[in-house]
């Protein structure tokens, strides 16, 4: 579902991403942990190509990423964002958010996206948040809020960098319990995060990522129990 072969990427001198393949079969939750800095980020913005990649290739259900234009913005509605700073529309209430994309990428109409918008509000948890404006809402309420918005553009693979770690400690797991319902119902999920729980219990694949290359592909239980590299064994000791 996410295919990436050979992408390089640098950042002027800095060599960001070196010769990155992977590939996230339909239906798989790939979580991806890592030093900072070590390209995290920059990986989840070079799959809907938020970043350009120097050379590679970079295919989502088997379409190649378009460079730009038309053929990008249908591409990239297929593939759903969520960030660590719910990225909300500040002037427009919780409701309006979720039915934005839908009616203006999607075309369709604003009856029918905001019947679903109500009905994605229902499934995270928020449907009584509403009518209200992001700011009235808690970090958690509005990081769901930002998942709701995310699927309404019935995406075919989801994203989440670090989508937890401007949260409050009591609002995390309100958040995690959100995308391990969806990773049970099956959405194929690349996810950066630190959340060793939600990786043990969500997670098929878990990623670990040391300065610009996948050091490390192998299940939680394998990777939580032992790391294969010294770099992995020292990364799991600080955020233990
Ligand atoms: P963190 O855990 O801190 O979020 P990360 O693994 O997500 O780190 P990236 O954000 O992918 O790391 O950054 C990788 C490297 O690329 C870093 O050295 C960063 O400073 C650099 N970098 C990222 N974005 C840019 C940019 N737009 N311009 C220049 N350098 C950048
Ligand atoms: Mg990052």
């Amino acid at each position: 579902m996410i295919r990436a072969s050979a992408v390089d990427k640098h950042f002027g001198s800095l060599h960001v991403l070196k010769d990155i393949t992977l590939d996230v079969p339909r239906g798989q939750v790939v979580v991806v942990l890592g030093p900072s800095g070590s390209g995290k980020s920059t990986l989840c913005r070079v799959v809907n190509r938020l970043e350009p990649v120097d050379s590679g290739d970079i295919a989502i259900d088997g379409v190649p990423l378009p460079a730009e234009g038309r053929e990008l913005a249908e591409l990239r509605a297929d593939v759903g964002m969520v960030f660590q700073q719910f990225n909300l529309f500040a002037h427009k209430t919780i409701v309006d958010n979720v039915v934005l994309g839908p009616v203006k990428v999607r075309r369709i109409d604003k009856e029918t996206a905001r019947q679903d918008a109500m009905r994605l509000l229902e499934r995270v948890g928020i449907a009584d948040q509403a009518g209200k404006y992001p700011a009235q809402l808690s970090g958690g309420q509005q990081q769901r809020a930002a998942i709701a918005r995310a699927l309404a553009m019935r995406p075919k693979v989801m994203l989440f960098d670090e989508p937890t770690s401007a949260l409050d400690p009591e609002m995390i797991n309100e958040v995690l319990d959100v995308m391990a319902d969806l990773a049970a119902e099956g959405m194929t999920m690349l996810v950066i995060s630190h959340e060793m729980g939600f990786a043990r219990r969500a997670a098929h694949r878990v990623l670990f990522m040391d300065d610009g290359e996948i050091a490390e592909d192998s299940t939680p239980e394998d990777f939580f129990r032992a790391p294969r590299s010294e770099r992995a064994t020292d990364f799991l000791s600080k955020i233990l």
